[in-house]
């Protein structure tokens, strides 16, 4: 059962929770007030309350994590949505990322390749309090072409190469963060893209995602 009431004790904890993320290097306050606004216990079973405010990533089924708040915070600093941005995002796991960015004021689509994930963010009725995400079911390399261009891109699982279609889809002067393989853990890039279709490239930290992959599962 996920749990629908979000007390004080809970703010508290996010409070918390920031205060560690702030120490460990992030300064965006609009990526902080989004991780004070979006009650992560709701994304995760009852069971998990307490770990749901641990700076750590947990298991949320089909082998899949909702991603430490930490590494979500890394990521919407890097990619530092502007209130009506259309952001794509690739990964929607458990959606925690697609709400911060939302919270930020975000247009959201976002992609996941497992069906149970999928189905389950349908059956969530908190997400129905941000209308303004759209979700699919479908293979992230190819992105969502019909709703292209994108004013940034996200990608949320370890990616073994840059997918072309990804880079495509984005708007001249766009961005993508996605953090790709190198060797056992991955390098966070942020890529922008210039006006002859190439892109400038920018390297970050390493960091440890599940692994992004080819086609959809039906399951
Ligand atoms: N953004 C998520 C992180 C989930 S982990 C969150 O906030 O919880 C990464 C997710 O990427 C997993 O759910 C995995 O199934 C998904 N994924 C992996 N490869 C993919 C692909 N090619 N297209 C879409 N989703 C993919």
């Amino acid at each position: 059962m996920r749990p629908s009431e979000d007390s004080y004790l809970h703010k508290g904890m996010r409070k918390t929770l920031i205060e560690e993320i702030g120490r460990k290097g992030i300064s965006n306050l609009r990526v902080l007030e989004a991780i004070q606004a979006v009650p992560r216990h709701f994304f995760l079973d009852s069971a998990f309350t307490k770990r749901a405010y641990e700076d750590r990533a947990v298991p949320i089924g089909e082998g899949q994590t909702i991603s430490q708040p930490y590494t979500v915070a890394y990521q919407s600093e890097l990619l530092d949505p502007r209130p009506y941005e259309k952001v794509l995002e690739i990964g929607t796991g458990s959606a925690y990322q697609a709400c911060i960015l939302a919270s930020m004021g975000a247009q959201v689509f976002t992609i996941e390749r497992q069906k149970s994930l999928y189905d389950s963010n349908r059956k969530f009725d908190f997400l129905k309090t941000f209308p303004g995400i759209k979700f699919f079911y479908g293979d992230g390399f190819k992105g969502l072409p019909t709703y292209a261009p994108f004013d940034k891109v996200i990608v949320t699982a370890a990616a073994p190469h840059v997918p072309q279609d990804l880079i495509d889809q984005l708007r001249t002067g766009g961005v993508l963060v996605i953090p790709v393989d190198e060797g056992a853990l991955q390098r966070m890039m942020r890529l922008t893209k210039l006006e002859d279709g190439s892109f400038t490239e920018e390297r970050f930290d390493l960091f440890s995602f599940v692994p992004m992959l080819q086609g959809k599962n039906m399951e």
